[in-house]
């Protein structure tokens, strides 16, 4: 039977190139959004007159309630949830000292906060047919820090303690935990980086170029398909933090 996944963030950047994979392939996905309502409406029309078996939903998932709902509105659609991709996150660049309690507060609760809840939400239905994947999308910043960046590299570093242990809680379950830890990638996160800026960094990745959504999409395909990797943290970055 087709698989059933759910991928949150799935309307910009690499959410989206993992929805366009997954979508090609002929799983059923549900691409998850909060704030880019048109950008997924589109997305939708698209896949749809593809003929590709994907549905929408927004709900903030830094939001226990609106999780609930999207688990919910999974299973309505499609019958069940084989795999989760916990891929929404925001950023947020700032010198140590000046990040506020607020700050925080909402990087930690969107982008670690929500992999603790989509996890708890969807683990019921998996263990109940003692089958799933779990693909947490973590960062190089969780894996070597990033400076200006603690309280994102913090969430980061977070999603690979959830990812190890929760691996060794659910292998009995037959449920495979994984996270990516993408390098630097062409997204609107990384818009604030001039030309420059990107030249400089490609200059320190050997092989040469800043990643693409799809670079990580065709991970996350890979893991889906693999039936033996759990508890790992996949570095997709080009070389960069060998
Ligand atoms: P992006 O282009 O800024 O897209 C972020 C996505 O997350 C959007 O689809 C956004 O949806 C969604 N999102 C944000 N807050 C949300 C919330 N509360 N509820 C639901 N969805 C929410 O970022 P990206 O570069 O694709 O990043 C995706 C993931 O990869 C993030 O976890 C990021 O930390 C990680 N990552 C990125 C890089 C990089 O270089 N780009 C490197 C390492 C790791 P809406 O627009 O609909 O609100």
């Amino acid at each position: 039977m087709r698989k059933t996944i759910i991928v949150t963030g799935g309307s910009r950047g690499i959410g989206a190139a993992i929805v366009r994979l997954l979508a090609n392939e002929g799983y059923n996905v549900v691409l998850n959004y909060n704030k880019s309502e048109e950008i997924a409406e589109k997305a939708k029309e698209e896949y749809t007159n593809k003929g590709y078996n994907v549905e929408i939903f927004r709900a903030d998932v830094s939001k226990r309630e609106e999780v609930k709902k999207l688990i919910e509105f999974a299973i309505d659609k499609f019958g069940t949830i084989d795999v989760i991709v916990n891929n929404a996150g925001i950023d947020n660049e700032k010198l140590f000292q000046n990040i506020t309690d607020e700050d925080w507060n909402n990087v930690i609760n969107t982008n670690l906060y929500s992999v603790f809840c989509m996890c708890q939400e969807a683990i019921p239905t998996m263990i109940n047919k003692q089958s799933g994947s779990i693909i947490n999308i973590s960062s190089i910043y969780g894996t070597n820090g990033g400076s200006f960046a603690v309280a994102y590299s913090a969430t980061k570093a977070g999603i690979i303690g959830l990812t190890k242990s929760l691996a060794k809680e659910l292998g009995p379950s037959n449920i495979r935990v994984n996270a990516i830890a993408p390098g630097i990638i062409d997204t609107d996160m990384n818009k604030g980086y001039s030309k420059e800026d990107i030249d400089n960094i490609k200059e320190e990745i050997p092989l040469n170029r800043i990643g693409e959504g799809i670079d990580i999409a065709k991970c996350v395909k890979w893991i889906i398909e693999d039936e033996y990797t759990t508890g790992q943290v996949i570095k997709i970055d080009g070389g960069w933090y060998l």
